[in-house]
């Protein structure tokens, strides 16, 4: 019998090495982009077509291969980052196993051009399948270019395999974010079919997070700073009153690299402890420095989790450098209002000398959500039941005195639990028993235990509709009313892949919208819920809350709609709210899950303390 063993082709072994390494077009930017920052670029461009499929081109101004280079680069198992095995303990460069190219080039049409800042020419050089097309000398400019194309071509099963537009491009910004946030000071730009996606200018690490996450991501960030011989540990935490239910903002880098890191991740959550309801996750980007040899990355070319020698140590770090983050923020004397949310409240003397503008103290540790008990399911604007929430409304007003007001009412002092505080007769009982008054057509304000309570009627409108929004989008039974003229929409191609994307949940929530043609669409139908509102313009203000700060989108996608259809519908500030429905917006409130805040993170209640009250009158 003759033997039956044989060498595979290299053409069939980097196919093989591509199936671990390149799975997807996300994978190929990743690695091309890497490959970029090892070459010292400050600019990486990236365009793409149809996600992807037909075109990935990587374009950078790093240092450029000479000609032996270039053509060695997709030999497998060819890389300039190291030489032996004691490398292996001190990377110091995102690649280091030298497939990647190898890879790449044994599944797709590829062609590179590349020329070193001393050359004069550059080289052109075509790999289709592994196989070198040709080789010449091209003018290009200094640094490197790669224009991947049809990707999978000659792998059928893995071209069918690929999901939809929308989710391949959601793994490519997964990744640009992640190589984005490690690498702030290089520029990076993404085009999908000639539309921007992304521009990033070189920038400090605060700018770029808030370039990529949104403006609001700026009030929010606390600085984190330790520094020790075992690790240097910098970045940003979110302020607890910013953190969100869902993941996409939580990111560890340990030299320049993106990583996972369970371990860590409850480290800082156990920070929060106490300050955080459970369910709540915090925003964090977390850098650590370490010295090379000191971790593993050596798992598995497409994993991001990484070993580290002294995790335990350095959970520790990381735990209190978090914790010391998060004090310094609280010790914060009082709570900003913004100018929308500060209190105009009418004086009388006439003359206005010594007149001084009323000043508000807030207890900064005060934790609206500790021992909060009336968490109840979110329900309907205009139906609030009455079960165990109605308790919790009577001991918030005082009206039952038993044990555990304490337990509820806003952290009252000792001495104003017991005086009693005398209401204005213009005040209106509502039927659940409360006293309320609509001020200004922007806030309602109601007596409770401890002082006067401030709402803000748009931001707890938005915080009912938030939650109401999010309920139908679980349960796919939002109601839809037809239009009776169907709009035209035309948007640019990447708010259209957004849209798209949103479709199904759009429909849930009850919007009827259609595909007509490239890029555009035809609305026909509203949520019943939304009443008689400008279809185009909520769809228009949806999209740009959207872009603006989308994270992960995966996982946010579904709260971000909701806020932006919330904001896009909420009852305007100048509007003037009926005692009843003063009333129901105040019992939905407290309905809702989370009432302290608005689906953006801002106050909705504030209560002036009757100490203050009683101050100013002495
Ligand atoms: P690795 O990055 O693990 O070394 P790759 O297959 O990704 O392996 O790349 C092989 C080699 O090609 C690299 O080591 C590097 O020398 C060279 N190379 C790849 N991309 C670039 C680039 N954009 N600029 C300069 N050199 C590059
Ligand atoms: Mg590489």
């Amino acid at each position: 019998m003759s033997d039956i063993i044989r060498l595979l082709s290299d053409a069939v072994a980097n196919q093989i090495a591509a199936g671990e390494v390149i799975q997807r077009p996300a994978s190929v930017i990743k690695e091309l982009v890497e490959n970029a920052i090892d070459a010292g670029a400050t600019k990486i461009q990236v365009q793409l077509k149809d996600a992807g499929r037909t075109l990935i081109q990587v374009t950078d101004n790093g240092k450029g291969m000479s000609p032996t280079d270039a053509r060695m680069a997709f030999e497998r198992h060819a890389t300039s980052k190291i030489r032996d095995a004691a490398d292996l303990f001190a990377i110091k460069t995102m690649g280091f196993r030298g497939e990647a190219l190898a890879s790449i080039a044994s599944v797709a049409d590829v062609e590179l051009k590349t020329k070193r800042e001393d050359d004069e020419v550059g080289t052109f050089i075509h790999i289709a399948a592994s196989e070198v097309i040709k080789q010449e000398e091209t003018v290009t400019a200094t640094g490197t270019s790669f224009w991947v194309k049809n990707l999978f071509f000659n792998v059928p099963a893995r071209r069918k395999f690929l999901k939809s537009n929308t989710t391949e491009i959601k793994h490519i910004i997964t990744e640009i974010q992640r190589v984005a946030m490690a690498n702030p000071e290089i520029a990076f730009v993404l085009h999908h079919n000639g539309t921007p996606v992304y521009d990033l200018p070189a920038s400090n690490l605060r700018k770029r997070i808030v370039t990529i996450f949104g403006n609001s991501m700026n009030q929010s960030l606390v600085n984190v700073n330790s520094e020790t011989s075992m690790a240097k540990i910098t970045g940003f935490i979110g302020q607890p009153k910013y953190a969100r239910r869902t993941f996409g903002e939580q990111f560890f880098f340990v030299n320049g690299r993106y990583m996972k890191h369970p371990f860590f991740h409850r480290g800082i959550m156990q920070a929060y402890d106490k300050i955080l309801p459970h369910e709540m996750i915090p925003s964090y980007f977390i850098y650590f420095e370490v010295d090379p040899a000191a971790i593993d990355i050596n798992i598995h070319p497409t994993k991001t989790e990484i070993k580290f020698e002294n995790e335990s140590s350095i959970w520790q770090l990381l735990h209190a450098a978090v914790r010391e983050g998060l004090g310094k923020f609280n010790v914060v004397p009082s709570i900003d209002f913004d100018q929308s949310g500060s209190i105009d409240i009418p004086i009388a003397p006439k003359s206005t000398d010594g007149l001084h503008r009323p000043e508000i103290e807030i207890d900064p540790t005060f934790n609206p959500f500790e021992e909060r008990s009336y968490t109840v399911k979110s329900r309907g604007f205009s139906s609030p039941n009455e079960d165990e929430n109605l308790g919790n409304w009577e001991k918030l007003y005082g009206t039952n005195e038993s044990e555990e007001i304490e337990q509820f009412s806003f952290q009252p002092s000792a001495e104003s639990q017991q005086t009693s505080f005398i209401e204005p007769q213009s005040m209106v009982s509502t039927e659940m028993g409360r006293n309320l008054i609509t001020f200004k057509n922007k806030y309602i304000l109601s007596p409770v235990k401890s002082g006067l309570m401030v709402i803000d009627q748009r931001r707890a409108h938005q915080r009912i509709l938030y939650e109401q929004f999010m309920q139908t989008l679980g349960s796919h039974n939002g109601v839809c009313q037809q239009l009776l003229f169907p709009q035209t929409l035309e948007i640019n191609s990447s708010d259209a892949v957004l849209l798209l994307s949103m479709l199904d949940d759009l429909t849930a929530i009850g919007f009827d919208i259609r595909e007509f043609g490239p890029n555009t669409f035809i609305v026909s139908g509203l949520p019943g819920i939304l009443g008689d509102t400008n279809a185009k313009g909520i769809i228009e203000t949806l999209l740009e809350e959207l872009k603006t700060g989308a994270s992960d989108m995966k996982d946010r996608a579904k709260e971000k709609l909701a806020t932006s259809l919330a904001v896009a519908s909420a009852v305007e500030y100048g509007y003037q709210l009926s005692t009843e429905e003063a009333g129901t917006l105040i019992d939905n409130l407290f309905a809702c899950e989370t009432p302290n805040y608005s689906p953006s993170g801002k106050p909705i209640i504030e209560i002036i303390k009757l100490d203050e009250i009683e101050k100013r009158f002495k």
